[in-house]
């Protein structure tokens, strides 16, 4: 499938990858909108928050396990923000589901 979080996934791509498993990966997004600004991915080809099932809890679960880590390894205890957009309205650029990481400034609310 041409999937680029795919080909990162496997290598193909090169990214500058924070963390990797046999189920994730995170690596800075190559147009970071903030400070710290780290994209993690699940391996398998999901293509956004809206494919999700109960059966995904674990997956999820992990991903969001990596973030608090990455939290603590990158002293982001002063705030983050965890963002998943899906589908065109909200601006998903790269179909395959992926969890923004931001942080290092004040980050407004609402997002615009
Ligand atoms: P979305 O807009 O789908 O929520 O997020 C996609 C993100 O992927 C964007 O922030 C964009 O900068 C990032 N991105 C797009 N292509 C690449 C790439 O080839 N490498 C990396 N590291 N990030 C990418
Ligand atoms: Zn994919």
């Amino acid at each position: 499938m041409d999937c680029l979080f795919c080909s990162i996934a496997a290598g193909e791509i090169p990214a500058k990858t924070v963390y990797e498993d046999d189920l994730v990966m995170a690596f800075h997004d190559i147009a970071p909108a903030a400070p710290v600004h780290i994209l993690l991915i699940p391996k398998p080809h999901i293509p956004s928050a809206a494919a999700l099932t109960e059966r995904d809890g674990d997956l999820v679960g992990h991903i969001f396990a990596v973030i608090a880590r990455l939290a603590k390894e990158y002293e982001l205890e002063e705030g983050f923000r965890v963002v998943s957009n899906v589908g065109a309205l909200a601006g998903q650029s790269v179909p395959h589901l992926h969890f923004h990481l931001l942080s290092g400034r004040a980050l407004a609310w609402p997002p615009g």
